[in-house]
């Protein structure tokens, strides 16, 4: 399998160097030529296989430039730190007692080391990149540079911690991440880790962060040491890949729990943000999962929402911080690969469409396409009171804690099935821990945490409900800070090149 680019006509590349490479030399992302098949009788023969074999089988679609003993070492390697060994469990809510063949199944994409879903892809890339770069011989160290406002900086330094050939550096801004996301950070143990706060707020911290990618002389510097600069950043097909297996061991998952039958539809609900969860989704269905829609969910930046009903893309638009962080976003720039394989590879289309989001902040679809898009989605979004509504509202009903990514999830499929009366099956993507979010959790169930710090929080959500604190969360206030540089933006070259020369 070749991959190539949404934006042109390159010559085709194999996955590893789609991986090393990140993004395309025109700007645009790499996509596969072809979507590969399967059939219902791989699909049926998943329900005997522990998750780590489904997601080898997965990664062996589409990566087919690695050996099949090197993906199953990858995915060895990536679950092993996820807290129960049937790593991304499905549990089986009923939305509607009234009616018990509707259920809903909460995908739990969050067992990993940070209690987030982003760790099933970012516990796997560093070993596909590891292994990328033995394909291309390359023998220089790769440095990822991260700059976080929270979470992908410590989900991705957990995912690179120790992996040879790898060193990883992540920036924060110094104010801006919460007391549990900065200790989280600051303890991370590792001999190829740096952590370096910052003076700033996030944009300080990304935009010297970009800078340093695009100085030629500092990435010469870089070359002398050996050392070639890379990022982890959502985009990557190495992050892309390892998020379809979940879907298909989740329907697997609802075949066991007997919710389904092998061959019958489902309803896919994905809290949505830069589109890359919701996009494995896409992938999924089109290698031939039975799906019936895909459910875009989103919060008050509601981009995407609009975008679904009208055809237009616009970014101009107020831009809310809501208790949702990681939704957060006006730009989703994986939509830009669902746009390609609904036009046919239509490169031309979609670099047009994509200068103009740049030139203009928005762009508007042709009818043809829309009616494409129109077949597989449903998209719709969620207030901030609906959101804690439904949290209260899933833990009275069924003895069920959702973060709050996770209720926008459940309650627009909710609206869906209240638009539509149709009561398919639906796996919900649950895509972090409750103790992430545990201030806005607490609200959202009646409390009050004035005055409370986060440790105490975990403690109260915990006498409430019972729901375990996970692993990673409850060691964090006895754990060892190793990390406490801290420097002015402008400093922030210097840091990269002292530590790539250790
Ligand atoms: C990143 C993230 C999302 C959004 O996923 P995308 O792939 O960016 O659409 C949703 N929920 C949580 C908790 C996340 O961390």
């Amino acid at each position: 399998m070749k991959y190539t680019s949404t934006r042109s006509k390159i010559t085709p590349i194999n996955s590893a160097e789609a991986i090393l490479q990140g993004l395309a030399e025109d700007g645009g992302l790499f996509v596969p030529e072809k979507i590969p098949k399967v059939s219902l009788e791989e699909i049926d023969a998943l329900k005997e296989k522990s998750y780590e074999e489904r997601s080898a089988w997965l990664l062996g679609k589409f990566l087919t430039d690695y050996k099949d003993y090197e993906l199953g070492e990858c995915t060895e390697l990536a679950y092993n730190w996820f807290d129960i060994t049937a790593r991304v469990p499905v549990a089986i809510l009923i939305q509607d007692p009234k009616n018990p063949v509707a259920p809903v199944g909460s995908m739990e994409l969050w067992h990993g080391p940070t209690s987030a879903f982003k760790d099933v892809a970012l516990q796997m890339l560093p070993h596909l990149m590891r292994m990328a770069l033995k394909k291309v011989g390359e023998t220089k160290d790769i440095l990822i540079l991260v700059a976080t406002s929270g979470d992908t900086g410590k989900a991705a330094l957990a995912g690179f911690a120790d992996v040879p050939q790898t060193k990883i550096m992540v920036f924060y801004p110094e104010e801006g991440v919460s007391k549990i996301q900065k200790l989280q950070m600051i303890t991370q143990r590792g001999k190829n880790v740096n952590v370096t706060a910052v003076k700033g707020n996030f944009d300080d911290a990304q935009n010297g962060v970009k800078k340093i990618f695009n100085d030629k002389k500092i990435r010469d510097e870089l070359d002398k040491l050996n050392v070639k600069l890379s990022s982890a950043n959502s985009i990557n097909w190495g992050r892309l890949v390892p998020q379809i297996a979940y879907y298909f061991s989740g329907y697997v998952e609802l075949l066991k729990a007997k919710q389904v039958e092998l061959g019958d539809k489902i309803i896919i609900s994905v809290p949505t943000g830069n589109f890359g969860n919701i996009l494995a989704a896409y992938y999924a269905l089109k290698m031939g999962l039975p799906v019936k829609k895909l459910i875009c969910a989103s919060n008050v930046n509601n981009v995407l929402t609009e975008f679904f009903a009208t055809g237009v893309y616009n970014r101009n638009r107020t831009f809310f911080k809501t208790i949702t962080p990681s939704m957060d976003i006006l730009i989703s720039s994986n939509l830009e690969r669902l746009l390609y394989h609904e036009t046919d590879g239509n490169y031309k289309l979609i670099s047009r469409y994509m200068n103009e989001l740049n030139t203009l902040g928005k762009y508007k679809v042709d009818k043809k396409l829309k009616t494409r898009l129109d077949k597989i989605f449903y998209a719709e979004y969620v207030t901030e009171d609906e959101t804690r509504e439904f949290i209260k509202r899933v833990y009275d009903s069924f003895g069920y804690l959702l973060d709050t990514h996770s209720a926008v999830s459940i309650c627009a499929l909710s609206k869906y099935r209240g638009k539509t009366k149709d009561f398919t099956p639906i796996l919900s993507a649950s895509t972090a821990s409750p103790y992430k979010f545990t201030g806005a959790v607490l609200t959202a169930l009646g409390q009050s945490i004035d005055g409370v710090d986060d440790f105490a929080q975990l403690k109260m959500l915990n006498n409430l409900t019972n729901a375990k604190i996970p692993r990673n969360l409850a060691e964090l206030s006895d754990a060892e800070i190793l990390h406490e540089d801290v420097c002015n933006k402008d400093e922030m070259a210097d840091r990269v090149l002292k530590f790539a020369a250790k």
